[in-house]
């Protein structure tokens, strides 16, 4: 097999798939992604190619170009290789002025003998007629087009018997001079096919051939090299033979010999023979046909104006016209004038031939079909393959548009399954694939892409267009509980699965009712009920819960959720926008009450809401207008009475507004750190003063919030504080609630160590009314213990207080001393005094005093 490939693709290429289309060999050219060589090419597989030349002709990009053997020809022959011509008689057809110049100039460079090819054509003519005459071979096929050969060798190996056993002109040409003119040197094909490389490669030819040299390249080296000599012509006398490279010229010459009335076919051109052959194949191959010869030839206009010569000549009929002139010439003038009867005319052309023998130019073919052999698509394939395309209905099957270069989608098909085209070549493929892009980025923009429901930006944006303030209707959130300890308990997936069984459930719910359902966060729901309202145990809603508790099944362990669900229902004049904040706060609501019953957010709440906002809008009127101050409140030695020290507790100059109001409606708008600075600056401003006044100042606390953690650079702020004020840093200590001391992070260490390192004691505030552990005191960086009231008021009675006596005892051993805090009775003092109690503060001594009254406080 010849795999040197002939037909290449050079850089040109766009992948436009003409090409594909126009190529009667399939699998020949094979469309390539492109992904490496940055676009979609069509490249050639030599395996398949017949070198019909049909790509080449129908490129529009110039991106298909064929090989020969010019280059090599003008080497050897300079390098003193003996070569001798073999010369088509379309040379000179196409060359009338020129032909016998180059000959010339070919010789002056050594080529030895020039011998035409219409010799080889007589010859190849009277074994034809001989074989035809003698053993009434019938629908044969002619076999002088090298591309009909290796079409029929690679594609339709049933018609391999049909081919005329004989040689073609060029090689029965070589083989006489061979043999009669007993040349030796190598040949060289002055030839109009770029085919012809591959019959003189092919072993079946014997290797006569050294050199496919076309006109097309031979005359651009000539001109670029300006090869010229003395005219020279052929040494051979020939016959009728020069028709042959004429379309039909075989025809014309079997009926000059065996008459008019012999039945032929004369057919050529790439997009009929190749057709035609196919159509045919079965009444060929088996004989059931009346004609005796199909004249078959690749080129529409023959090889006069053959794959290897130049393009513009096919549009004049100059070369016809000379082919024309020699055969009348040879008619008329020749011996055989006046033979008018064919069996005279034969028996002249038989005794021109005599002393050859016809065994010496038969030929034998090769079934290269193996190579080429399409696997046939087993039908679940084809539809899988068409599947892969987007290809569902018949519709879409025979839509057979040929972009792809295949005349059907079923050929794509087959050439996918082959591995000759790929399906991002089928124009309706990527178009769906584009519009699925578009729906599926339109259906971003609206959906959750993992659970299919409406995102938050669209429930937003459909609450507040396709509602009014006077429609009626209903506003549900629902926030998963546990979805985070499902997800470490039982992993993602599982947590992933509920959040989705959920979503189908709401999505029933939508089918059913027409309710809008979207996500509005990780684990939260909302659900839009339009023109009703709804309590909290009306139908809707056990629909809705019953959606969020349904279980799901995980390898046989059923599990379910709860959610925290608020609704707001629509009252006439709030915005619809507004019920989602209002339903998230009746949400809260329930989550908090643990009762795990739905809330509906009501009058208390839109009033709580409103105050919330009235105290956010106060504080930051404080914080932006120095309305804050401070009041001082007493703590007192147990044992002496004495005051050793105060808390700092701040107030707002605004009446009616308390710290456990607005401090946690500051932490929460991360406003905190402002209070912590204005408070401890106001504070020790106090120290300095009271000092300044002539008093004798005692250790004052603030109180610092965990939210306060972000201010990183509070503790330069406390140093430069004390030392523009020249307090020393045991007149300051600094509050810091239970939980924060457990935190135990970098960050709380640094600030710890940071107070420390400046000498300021610190104080657990509020021990006791969260999750105590004593463990950490053992080793927090804590000098003072402060128990919470309500630790007092709870243990403080009859029977259990050897629980604060047993805890001040442990306090001490610890090395830490105790505060007791809200102490407002004066058995509590008293009992608490009897158990070792350290520091009392509370409503008994003193409430929270101005500082001017504080300085002067004294036990009575
Ligand atoms: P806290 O830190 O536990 O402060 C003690 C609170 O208990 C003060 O209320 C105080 O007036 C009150 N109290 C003291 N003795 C008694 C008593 O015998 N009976 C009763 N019923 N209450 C008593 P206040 O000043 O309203 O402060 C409440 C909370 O606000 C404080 O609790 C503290 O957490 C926060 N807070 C107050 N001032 C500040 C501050 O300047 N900064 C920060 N971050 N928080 C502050
Ligand atoms: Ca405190
Ligand atoms: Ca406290």
């Amino acid at each position: 097999m010849v795999n040197e490939p002939i037909v290449c693709t050079n850089s040109n290429c766009v992948g436009c798939n003409k090409c594909i289309n126009v190529c009667p060999a399939f699998g020949a050219s094979i469309s390539k992604e492109g992904k490496t060589s940055g676009g979609p090419r069509v490249e050639v597989d030599a395996a398949y190619c017949t070198a019909c030349g049909a790509c080449i002709d129908i490129c529009d990009h110039n991106a298909r170009e064929y090989k020969d053997d010019t280059e090599k020809f003008f080497e050897d022959l300079k390098n003193g290789e003996k070569i001798s011509l073999l010369i088509d008689p379309s040379f000179a057809a196409n060359y009338p002025t020129e032909h016998a110049l180059v000959l010339g100039g070919l010789k002056e460079l050594g080529a030895r003998h020039i011998i035409n090819t219409a010799f080889g054509a007589d010859i190849a003519g009277w074994a034809y007629i001989n074989l035809i005459n003698m053993f009434g071979f019938k629908g044969e096929i002619s076999q002088s087009c090298p591309v009909i050969v290796s079409y029929i060798e690679k594609f339709a190996p049933q018609l391999i018997p049909k081919l005329f056993p004989v040689q073609s002109p060029l090689i029965c040409a070589a083989i006489y001079a061979r043999k009669f003119l007993d040349i030796k040197d190598k040949f060289a094909y002055i030839s109009p096919c770029m085919a012809s490389s591959l019959e003189i490669k092919d072993k079946n030819t014997g290797g006569m051939v050294s050199y496919n040299v076309t006109f097309s390249k031979l005359m651009e080296y000539v001109r670029k090299n300006n090869i010229s000599g003395r005219p020279e012509t052929d040494e051979v006398f020939y016959g009728l033979g020069v028709i042959w490279s004429r379309p039909g010229g075989l025809r014309e010459m079997i009926r000059y010999y065996l008459g008019e009335d012999i039945m032929s076919r004369q057919i050529s051109g790439q997009q009929e023979v190749y057709s035609y052959l196919k159509k045919n194949i079965k009444d060929l191959s088996d004989g059931r046909t009346a004609i005796t010869l199909i004249d078959a030839l690749n080129c529409k206009n023959g090889c006069l104006c053959g794959t290897g010569t130049e393009p513009y000549k096919a549009s004049s009929d100059e070369a016809l016209t000379f082919i024309m002139e020699r055969e009348n010439s040879f008619k008329k003038k020749l011996p055989y004038e006046k033979k008018d009867s064919q069996d005279e005319r034969l028996r002249e052309l038989n005794i021109k031939f005599s002393n050859l023998n016809p065994n010496d130019f038969l030929r034998t073919y090769t079934d290269r079909s193996k190579e080429t052999a399409l696997k046939p698509v087993p039908s679940p394939e084809a539809n899988r393959i068409f599947l892969d395309m987007n290809k569902d209905t018949p519709a879409k099957r025979s839509f057979n548009c040929r972009a792809c270069g295949h005349d059907t989608c079923y050929k794509m098909v087959e050439a996918i399954y082959n591995g000759f085209n790929h399906k991002e070549n089928c124009v309706n493929y990527m178009k769906d694939l584009l519009i699925k892009e578009q729906e599926h980025a339109s259906y971003l923009a609206e959906y959750d892409e993992q659970l299919g429901v409406l995102n938050r930006r669209t429930i937003d944006s459909l609450l507040s267009s396709s509602f009014t303030v006077k429609d009626k209707f209903c506003v549900v959130i629902a926030d998963l509980n546990s979805l985070k300890g499902i997800n470490s308990t039982y992993g993602m997936q599982v947590g992933d699965s509920l959040l989705k069984n959920v979503a189908d459930g709401f999505k029933e719910l939508h089918e059913k009712y027409g309710w809008r359902i979207g996500r509005y966060g990780g684990d939260e729901f909302l659900v839009i009920l339009p023109d009703i309202n709804i309590t909290a145990d009306s139908e809707e809603m056990k629909l809705i819960i019953s959606v969020l508790e349904k279980p799901v099944d995980f390898s046989g362990e059923k599990i379910s959720m709860t959610a925290g669900v608020g609704f707001s229902n629509s009252d006439g004049v709030t915005f619809p926008a507004d019920h989602i904040p209002a339903a998230e706060n009746a949400m809260l609501m329930a989550k908090r009450s643990g009762l795990n019953k739905p809330v509906e957010y009501s009058g208390e709440q839109k009033e709580e809401i409103r105050k919330e906002n009235e105290i956010r809008d106060k504080v930051w009127e404080a914080l932006t207008n120095d309305g804050f101050f401070m009041v001082y409140q007493p703590k007192v030695d147990a044992l002496t009475k004495e005051v050793d020290g105060f808390e700092a507790l701040v107030r707002m100059k605004t009446p009616g507004v308390y710290p456990g109001q607005f401090i946690p409606i500051a932490e929460k708008n991360g406003w905190i750190w402002r209070i912590g600075r204005i408070t401890t600056e106001l504070t020790i401003k106090q120290l300095a003063k009271w000092r300044d006044e002539g008093y004798k100042i005692s250790p004052v606390s603030v109180n610092f919030s965990s939210s306060q953690l972000s201010d990183e650079g509070y503790v330069d702020f406390v140093r430069e504080c004390l030392e523009e004020n020249g307090i020393e840093p045991q007149m300051f200590e600094i509050e810091i609630t239970e939980g924060l001391f457990m935190e135990k992070s970098n960050h709380t260490k640094e600030l710890f160590d940071g107070f420390k390192k400046l000498g300021i004691r610190l104080l657990m505030d509020d021990f006791g009314s969260g999750y105590s552990s004593l463990g950490y005191l053992t080793y927090m960086p804590v000098d003072v213990v402060k128990v919470d009231k309500s630790l007092v008021d709870n243990y403080l009675v009859e029977g259990k207080d050897s629980f604060i006596k047993n805890l001040i005892t442990l306090m001490h051993d610890l090395d830490k001393k105790t505060v007791m805090e809200g102490v407002e009775e004066e058995w509590q003092y008293e009992r608490l005094r009897s158990f070792g109690a350290d520091t009392i503060q509370g409503y008994y001594f003193s409430k929270p005093l101005p500082p001017e009254e504080a300085i002067e406080f004294k036990v009575k």
